[in-house]
């Protein structure tokens, strides 16, 4: 169990990760860490996330009222506390506006297509929810459909959430966002990503209990989305073995190689 003192640490070195990575300008993002039945540590408004001190940080509760601290509570403030109310697994949350899978949102595009393992096993995809404007309900009600099922949601014209039973984990699931969007992003730009066939994406949802993954969601119609949801061709998944030997020895040939 950490004290307080190391969670304000935690935050703050979190808050530098987030700055150093570009996914924040100015002011933005926020991170907050439950610290009790109604207790929560969280950054302030009107601070860089990546030049915070521990005692920068306030402590709100679970209303949103601040309970202590010298600064100020951020609008956003609610966007967590619906995630800790609806979600009692929950033990942090990391909102942070990463340029690339908030270019997605903004696009209006999920990033919800089965093409890479790590994420279909730790977070099943990542669903966009609709537009609504900071810091008031409208921004959280788009979100209630995904909240219990998934721990990643992408805002529209925003930003990104993602949330677990600790401000690292919380931090790294933005991490496998970013990168995924990235990753498809590139795709993209290549011409489309390869989406991987319904089989390949159970037997990866099958595997998570071995990575000790505990997300919720389990192949939820359309999460990921996988080829046959697609218009995409299943051909160039089935090679059989006889084909594959053949491939090989021409290769092989091809080389002047036995
Ligand atoms: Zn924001």
């Amino acid at each position: 169990m950490k004290t307080e003192r190391e969670l304000r640490e935690d935050i703050c070195k979190v808050g530098r990760l987030v700055f150093e990575k570009g996914w924040v300008a100015a002011n933005d993002g926020n991170i907050t860490i439950r610290i009790g039945e109604d207790r929560l540590l969280a950054t302030p408004t009107g601070v860089s996330k990546g030049m915070m001190q521990p005692d920068d940080l306030i402590i709100c509760d679970m209303q949103g009222n601040k309970v202590e601290g010298r600064k100020e509570r951020t609008s956003e403030i609610n966007m967590h506390l619906t995630v800790y109310s609806m979600r009692p697994d929950i033990k942090s949350v990391v909102h942070a506006h990463p340029p690339v899978s908030t270019g997605w949102a903004t696009a209006g595009r999920p990033l919800n297509q089965a093409i890479l393992p790590e994420v279909i096993i730790g977070l099943g995809c990542v669903p966009l929810a609709a537009y609504g404007l900071p810091g008031t309900q409208a921004l959280t009600d788009p979100m209630l459909p995904y909240i219990p099922n998934y721990d990643a949601i992408m805002m529209a014209n925003h930003g990104a959430v993602c949330y677990s039973d600790e401000v690292f984990k919380a931090y790294f699931k933005m991490e496998t966002v970013e990168h995924y969007a990235r990753i498809a992003l590139v795709a993209e730009l290549l011409g489309g990503a390869t989406v991987l066939p319904r089989v390949e994406v159970d037997k990866l949802l099958d595997s998570r209990t071995r990575y000790g993954v505990k997300a919720k969601v389990a192949g939820e119609p359309g999460c990921p989305v996988a080829l046959e949801d697609t218009a995409g061709s299943q051909e160039k998944f089935e090679v059989t073995r006889a084909e594959l030997v053949a491939l090989v020895e021409q290769a092989l040939a091809a080389r002047g190689i036995q």
